[in-house]
């Protein structure tokens, strides 16, 4: 259930912290932050809680805040949806580029609980009219989750499931900024649109080399240099894209 509250208000409140909660808001000038502050409203979020179906109306863009993580999945007939980008406080799910209200392709769930910060689209249109650098900002993360959907049609096509499982947990990482990673197999497996047992045997070579421990639904990253020898180009294409585009927005660590 999406809750409201406002759990990160007075961190929210205060510019310099906001590089905490969200990158994107943080990048903005303090008059286009000033513009949407008013119209931001905190809510919490549980694993799995959808924001948006295919096909709804997109009235809110949501602002992942720390830890929070939303994926866009594509639902499938077969019941199965799978994951085509993640979106973490170094972006915003939701209306950015659309005029106003249109039907959504993907859904958006929420993959790591947390906080976010949603504001209604027809506000943030009012915004991006007023505030030329926030439309420029939403613009060019558009172009940054573009890139990383072009990517993983791509990995997915070619590349072999531990390259791109290592890849994932990478974009994980750099947006939890912590080493341990609620996910069980059965997830994974639905999320890369494979059996099980492929999981589990790519699991089992990624804690061989060392780069991962896997314990009761909890993947721990024990080697981040292993486990970027194991992922393929996809990762640090889409990063360094990113950091072109929009510098010193991707969370690669924090300070
Ligand atoms: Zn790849």
């Amino acid at each position: 259930m999406l809750n409201e509250k406002h759990p990160t208000q007075a961190m929210f409140d205060r510019q310099a912290e906001l590089w905490t909660c969200n990158r994107l808001l943080a990048s903005l000038p303090p008059p286009a932050t000033e513009r949407l502050r008013p119209f931001l409203e905190m809510i919490s979020a549980e694993k799995g809680d959808t924001l948006f179906e295919p096909g709804d109306d997109v009235s809110h863009a949501y602002f992942p805040l720390g830890r929070t993580v939303i994926a866009f999945t594509l639902p499938l007939r077969d019941g199965r949806a799978i994951e085509a980008a993640t979106v973490g406080r170094e972006g915003v799910v939701g209306g950015i580029i659309s005029l106003g209200v249109k039907p959504a392709f993907a859904r958006a769930v929420i993959r790591i609980p947390g906080d976010l910060a949603r504001v209604g689209i027809q506000r943030l249109e009012e915004a991006k009219r007023a505030e030329p650098r926030l439309q420029e900002n939403l613009t060019r993360y558009a172009d940054c989750l573009i890139a990383q959907v072009l990517q993983s049609v791509a990995c997915a096509t070619v590349h072999p499931l531990e390259a791109r499982c290592s890849r994932w947990l990478l974009m994980m990482q750099d947006r939890l900024q912590a080493p341990q990673l609620p996910m069980t197999q059965d997830a994974l497996a639905e999320m890369f649109g494979v059996a099980r047992t492929y999981v589990t045997r790519m699991a089992r070579g990624l804690q061989r080399k060392g780069a991962i421990s896997y314990r009761r639904g909890v993947i721990r990253i024990e080697d981040r240099a292993v486990l970027e020898a194991s992922a393929c180009e996809c990762y640090g294409l889409v990063r360094d894209h990113f950091e072109r585009v929009l510098p010193g927005i991707y969370p690669t660590r924090e300070p």
